[in-house]
């Protein structure tokens, strides 16, 4: 028999910008009139029954046509984008769409730039919540009220107010691609991202917010809704936890079938699949019946998607958060969820051996999602692996660093690091990099990259000669001294020269070493192709070693050429090419290896 369950919510957004309120909010959602049904507490999620919704909605229940045959509403308690990028369910999101919680006031910031990178990856459906109306100056509250009745009540200033934020958010989405509109101004909700102005703190705007959110999880999702209730149970690990009396247990989202309490469960783990009986199902007791803080649970027969359990079973102390479960009825199903599991595990958790960074994260969502982030930034993975990052992931990238330094690094999403691996790291010059914002990390990383680069090029630069071709002027006015040092008018040919360097003659002798160049009045620390400067040559004797009008060449070694060529190529314009031409025939009358340049 196939019903369709409810919709799995996330709640995502900025630090600080009210995730954790507008879900306390929710769940003390009343409704007048208790017959109506109140929110159920499942583990790990809060259900809003349809019921509940439909008191809510009253006259807004126009926002939607069409009849609402969900029977509820599943929030997961852990907002955050942490948490969504963890919880997958057949490689996409295990929600089924997400509310996005931005401050009007403080508008977009880092973690709403990264959840919603993240929303659009996955292909998940969100509503925008525009939180804290209610600090708009002059804002007069009501507790629990409709936006749409809440506003009318504004004074001009305050809606113009809200309406300038509004415009400044619609701006926002616009420059990342979404076309957005006030929930009530939009045409068409599958091209139009709404937008709920509301105030988690007083519940304003809230019941629009679940109308919506129930009447486009009907309208667009229903047949991904649409599951077969007494099919096997399918499920993904909110958290591993350890329970007095109960030992290791592992509280879990069911999105698909039903789970009996005697089933067989294959459970994801850090490098197997775990095949274990259930002992218990649990769901929380209700506040009000909790006597005893150690009986917080009651134990149930079983439980259908949508739904928030809390499973016991032997063996789940190396479950993984993030991990699917998966329920099996026979030898052959427990088989395929192992090897389902299994694929699942290893398509993440690799170890390459390449010449690539290393990489850890939480859970097997966030390692795969970092995963393939640094894979559509072609940069290669040694090693990515879940859990905080130990003495062993240093040791990892420390074999990298000597073969190529900017791989020999640790990225770790939303782990720790080790004591001993900090240790290691700081001795050993092993960079880790930690953040909880996917897209930061790697721009850190890149940005440290950069910075190596440019310090390697630096390091280069200053130890390298550039070639160099110049010509004494033919008129002996332009001879200022002739020895001790020489000082001669030239004008740079092709190519540059910087003091210190050594000229040699066409005939490839040495002359002497440049000590200073002077552009008029000015001691300068190059010169180049068309400038006409005074020269001091240590070591030469004008009318012995070197005449006017004579062309010199600034020597060069095999190893300048070698490092021109290979890594500061970019650094040399068409005139330094020619003057390194030129140089290398000079250098070609002594040996062969010039002719190759
Ligand atoms: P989270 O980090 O996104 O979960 O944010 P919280 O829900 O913890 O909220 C952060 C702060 O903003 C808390 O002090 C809340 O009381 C406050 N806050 C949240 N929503 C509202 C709102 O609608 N109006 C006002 N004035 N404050 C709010």
């Amino acid at each position: 028999m196939k019903r369709i369950r409810q919709p799995i919510i996330a709640v995502l957004g900025h630090v600080d910008h009210g995730k954790t309120t507008l879900l306390d909010r929710i769940r003390k959602t009343n409704v007048a009139g208790k017959e109506a049904g109140g929110i159920t507490q499942h583990i790990g999620a809060t259900e809003v029954p349809i019921e509940t919704v439909k008191q809510l909605a009253g006259p807004l229940i126009k926002l939607w046509k069409g009849e609402i045959k969900l029977p509820g509403l599943l929030f997961i308690d852990t907002p955050g984008h942490e948490a969504f990028t963890s919880l997958r369910a057949r490689g996409g999101s295990l929600a089924d769409l997400a509310v996005l919680v931005v401050d009007i006031n403080e508008g977009f910031q880092p973690q709403t730039i990264e959840s919603i990178e993240i929303l659009r990856k996955n292909r998940t459906p969100f509503i925008v919540a525009a939180n804290k109306i209610d600090r708009i100056k002059g804002w007069k509250i009501e507790e629990d009220e409709p936006f749409l009745v809440n506003i009318k009540k504004q004074d001009q200033r305050a809606q113009q107010e809200l309406e300038t934020k509004l415009w400044e958010l619609i701006g926002k989405f616009y420059e990342m691609g979404f076309q957005a509109n006030r929930f009530d101004r939009v045409q068409n909700f599958t091209r139009e991202l709404a937008i709920v102005p509301i105030s988690a703190k007083y519940g304003i705007g809230v019941p629009e917010l679940l109308v919506l959110i129930a009447g486009l999880s009907q309208k667009y999702l229903e047949e991904k809704l649409k599951i077969e209730v007494e099919g096997p149970a399918r499920g993904t690990i909110l958290e591993v936890r350890e329970e007095i009396g109960l030992g290791t247990t592992i509280d879990v989202i069911i999105y698909d079938g039903t789970l009996h309490k005697d089933d067989t469960i294959v459970v994801g783990g850090k490098d197997k699949a775990i095949v274990t009986k259930i002992r218990a199902l649990l769901k929380p007791k209700p506040l009000d019946e909790i006597r005893d803080p150690r009986f917080r649970f009651d134990q149930v027969d079983e439980v259908t998607a949508a739904a928030g359990v809390k499973i016991a079973a032997p063996g789940l102390e190396e479950a993984l958060a993030g991990s699917p479960v998966i329920a099996a009825r026979s030898e052959e199903e427990v088989e395929k969820a192992k090897q389902e599991i299994l694929s699942q595990i290893q398509s993440v958790v690799i170890s390459t051996g390449k010449v690539g960074v290393t990489v850890k994260a939480d859970t097997l969502g966030s390692l795969e999602a970092l995963s393939k982030e640094l894979q559509e930034k072609t940069i290669p993975i040694r090693k990515a692996d879940v859990g905080n990052i130990s003495k062993t992931d240093v040791m990892e990238a420390l074999s990298v660093k000597d073969e190529e330094p900017k791989y020999g690094v640790v990225l770790g999403f939303n782990v720790k690091v080790n004591e001993d691996a900090e240790e290691v790291a700081k001795a050993r010059g092993v960079p880790i990099f930690t953040g909880n914002i996917i897209y930061k990390l790697i721009e850190d990383y890149e940005a440290w990259v950069k910075g190596e680069e440019e310090k390697k090029k630096r390091e280069l630069l200053s130890k390298v000669t550039f070639p160099g071709v110049i010509r004494l002027y033919p008129d002996e006015r332009y001879v200022f001294r002739r020895s001790h040092p020489a000082i001669v008018g030239i004008e740079v040919v092709e190519g540059r020269i910087r003091p210190g360097v050594t000229l040699i003659k066409q005939n490839g002798q040495k002359v002497g070493v440049i000590k200073s160049i002077k552009n008029r009045n000015d001691f300068v620390q190059e010169a180049k192709k068309g400038e006409a400067v005074a020269i001091a040559i240590e070591g030469a004797i004008v009318g012995r070693h070197i005449h006017p009008g004579e062309t010199l060449y600034v020597d060069l070694t095999k190893n300048d050429v070698v490092i021109l060529a290979k890594q500061l190529k970019n650094e040399l314009d068409e005139t330094d090419i020619k003057a390194l031409k030129m140089t290398a025939k000079v250098k070609a009358q002594e040996d062969p290896f010039w002719r190759a340049v």
